[in-house]
This record gives structure tokens, sequence and C-alpha cells, in this order.
């Protein structure tokens, strides 16, 4: 299984992986000793779809000088791109889209068609359904909900998983404990926007109602929250109050708010205002004692003049996020965007990119020299890749995947949760040995 794009992509690829082992598939790391090969796909911008275009070609080779026999193609390229991969990429025995992988296991073998892909896509997981975790055997990403009705103008996404659809909350709770029971630590909470679950549900479920059920779960640590779009009507004092004061939930909040000025957010059709954004940061950070925020930015979106952007630039630097992912501007065809006009050329886009990473870069090494001489919680991870050295881990404010890291230099983790004692930083990494203390 190759498992590109998201988290929300990688349970996907998980669930087809539990549903192959029940079914007596072995599972090799190995392309080149595998019968089956299957690309589970990102397709949301065009840098995604290209890459998932390189690999299903790469790994097609191995049908001419590997094992493979069938090669199966899912995810967001056959659901955004179905009918027409039939004729582009002949070397692929069949394509299953984002609602239809929980047939994997029926359709492996062989298939009436080569192409399975309902619009819109409906399958939601739940705690029954087989899955094989594929993180590190200390935390594990759950996915709260599936697709989006929100109608960013740049978006793809809505098209690609469909309407949203918030799972049951019983299900999320027990597949939480269940986790727990394996021995899983930090739980992920993750869906394409977070802050709406339970909404489709009705009954007063919300995610403050899943938080206050979901932190009675013995054994899990940390329990972090992921793509927690920024409406302010949804962040409620309940859900500010039950993450400021529930120990288990990491004071982590992932903000996607992708612009400030607002003559962009409304042609991004965000729904909210500049000010509307600066009072939530402000709210929660106020509320939210120790709180590390992150954030996404698009940078070169149609019509951002120098003048937004500095805008955009003198609002970093005021804010000073803790964390932060920046895109560049990918015009994606079918969305409105696409056709909007003052399209801004790649070379601007390149230099605004990197003019906000260069600056999110000393923001960050400033913070973690901050952290030089305090004692931190560490979730040890297992050894550093480069040397067995060096341990790995993260502090409750670093997301798995995303964020950097901690490298321990001394002392002994005897269990997975440690405290340290801060020596070094960098930008992205800080550096430090345990602490008895
Ligand atoms: S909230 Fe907007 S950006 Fe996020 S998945 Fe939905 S439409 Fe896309």
């Amino acid at each position: 299984m190759i498992s590109l794009g998201c988290p929300k992509n990688l349970v996907d690829s998980e669930v087809m992986l539990g549903l192959l082992s029940r079914s007596h598939y072995r599972i090799t790391p190995d392309e080149t000793q595998a019968e089956v090969i299957i690309v589970n796909t990102c397709s949301f911008i065009r840098e995604a779809t290209e890459e998932a275009i390189d690999t299903i070609l790469r790994v097609s080779q191995c049908k001419r000088n590997g094992l493979c026999r069938r090669l199966i193609v899912c995810g967001c390229l056959p659901q955004r791109y179905g009918p027409q991969l039939l004729e582009e990429l002949p070397e692929v025995d069949l394509f299953i889209g984002t609602g239809q992988f929980h047939l994997i296991d029926a359709l492996i073998e062989s298939a009436p068609r080569k192409l399975y892909v309902d619009n819109p896509p409906s399958f939601l997981y739940d705690h029954r359904t087989p899955r094989l975790i594929s993180t590190p055997n200390h935390t594990a990403y759950v996915k709260i909900a599936e697709g989006c009705s929100r109608a960013c103008s740049f978006c793809t996404v809505p098209k690609l998983r469909g309407r949203y659809r918030s799972r049951d909350p019983a299900s999320v709770i027990q597949e939480v404990a269940q986790l727990a029971r394996a021995g899983i630590k930090e739980v992920v909470l993750i869906s394409q926007d977070t802050t709406s679950y339970g909404r489709d549900l009705g009954k007063g479920i919300s995610l403050e109602t899943l938080l206050r059920d979901m932190v009675k779960t013995e054994d899990i640590e940390w329990i972090r929250l992921l793509y927690l779009y920024p409406d302010p009507k949804q962040f409620t004092d309940g859900l500010i109050e039950v993450i400021a004061r529930e120990e288990k939930i990491c004071k982590y909040i992932d903000l996607p708010i992708q612009h400030i000025n607002d003559g962009i957010l409304k042609a991004m059709k965000r729904g909210v205002t500049g000010s509307q954004l600066r009072q939530l940061i402000n709210t929660l950070r106020r509320r939210i004692p120790g709180l590390t925020l992150r954030t996404s930015l698009i940078v070169g979106f149609p019509g951002e003049t120098e003048a937004h952007f500095r805008h955009l630039v003198k609002f970093i630097e005021e804010v000073q996020f803790d964390r932060m992912g920046v895109f560049r501007y990918s015009p994606e065809e079918g969305t409105p965007a696409a056709w909007f006009g003052n399209h801004v050329p790649e070379e601007v886009k390149e230099a605004r990119y990197r003019k906000i990473m260069e600056l999110q870069a000393n923001i960050s090494l400033g913070k973690n020299l901050g952290l030089i001489g305090t004692i931190q919680r560490v979730l040890v991870e297992g050894y550093c890749a480069e040397t067995r050295y060096l341990l790995r881990g993260r502090m409750a404010s670093q997301a798995p995947d995303i964020d950097g890291e901690v490298y321990i230099t001394r002392g002994t983790a005897s269990s997975r949760m440690v405290n340290l004692r801060v020596t070094h930083a960098s930008e992205y990494d800080v550096i430090g040995e345990v602490s008895s203390s």
C-alpha cells in the first residue's frame, strides 16, 4: 500500500489494509515483492495529482519487472478524473474512488469493470470496520467526519469527498477506547472541518460534547485536534472551556485561516472577515493558557496585490503563530477561483512563499529558544533516524508529521512519556535531556 496525501487518506488506506488482512492478504513494505500494489492517491491540487501519476507510473514497472499482477489506484485521483484515467493509465487494473474503498477485498482479485466511483461519495467507516494502524504504535489518527459542506472558491475537496457527514459519537468513543486498549497514547482527531462535527447529526451533538465524553477514556494521554475551521460561531464558550480545562486535550489548535485581507477572504468565500479572525485568535489565546496555534496560508490567490501581501506579512509579524503551513495558490479546474482574473505570476507566488517561510522560521526559532531551560512533557517515539544514540519524540505542542521534533541527547526513557529539560533549539526542533523533575 502506498498512501499519498493527508492523514484522512491515510485512515482510508488503513481501513483497506484492515479489510485485506482479514481476507488473509499479507502486507509487504517492498513493492517489488508485492503481487498486488495499491496506490491511494491525493488530487486536491495539481502538485498532488502529478505526484500520484508519477507514483503510479513508477510502480507499474513492477508489473513488467516484478511480481505485481494487479495494480489498483484508489482515492481522490479516480474520484476526480475517473473515466479519463481508463484511457490515460491502461497499466492500472482497477480504479476505486473515495467512497468505494471499503469494497477493496471484494474487488481486489477481479472486478466486472475497471472503475468504481460513486458521486457523491457516501461511505463512512466506524469502530467495527477493520483497520490496520500504520502510524507508530503510540499514536493514531481518528477520522471523526468525512466530506465538506463549505464552498471555498479555490477548493476541490467537497467534490472529491462529498457533503459533510459526522460519524456517530458513540462509535468514535468506542474506536478511541479500542485504540487505548491497544496501547495508543495520542489520538489525533481529523476531518476536513473539525469544528463542524455533529452539526449534521442534530440532537445537540458537537465537537464539545464529543470531547467531554472522550476525555473519560482511560489510558489516552493526548487528544489532539487538527483542521478546525476558523468560524467564530462554532468556537463556543463550551468548546473553548473544555479544551482549556481538560488535561488530556492538547493545548494545540490548528486553525487554517488562509489569508487576513477582507477582499481576499471574500473572494475565497471563507465566510469570515479579518477582524473576526483577529478576535477569534485573541479569544483563544486569552482563554487557553499555553496555547500552540498553527495555521495554513495561501499566497498568490488571484487578485492578491503587493498591498494585500504586505497586509498578510504585517499580520504574521503581529500574531506570531507557533506553527504554519504555506501553499502557493494552484488554479484547479472545476473551482470558481480558477476562472477569476488577475492571476499572480508563478515567480511572484514563489517570492511571496519564500518571504513568509523565512519570516515564520525566525518566529519559530525565537519561540523555541525561549524554551531553553524549561521542562517539557515529551512523547518518546523511538530512535532518531540518523543514529541510535539519539531518541526522538514530540511535545504536546508538536503534531505528528507536520511539526518539528524533540531530540533527546541524555537520559533513559523508561516510559513513553518523559519530562525533558530543553538545552538547545533550532527553527523547528528542540534538543534536551531526560529530567527527573
Ligand atoms: S473548509 Fe474550505 S478549504 Fe477546507 S475542505 Fe472545505 S471547502 Fe476545502
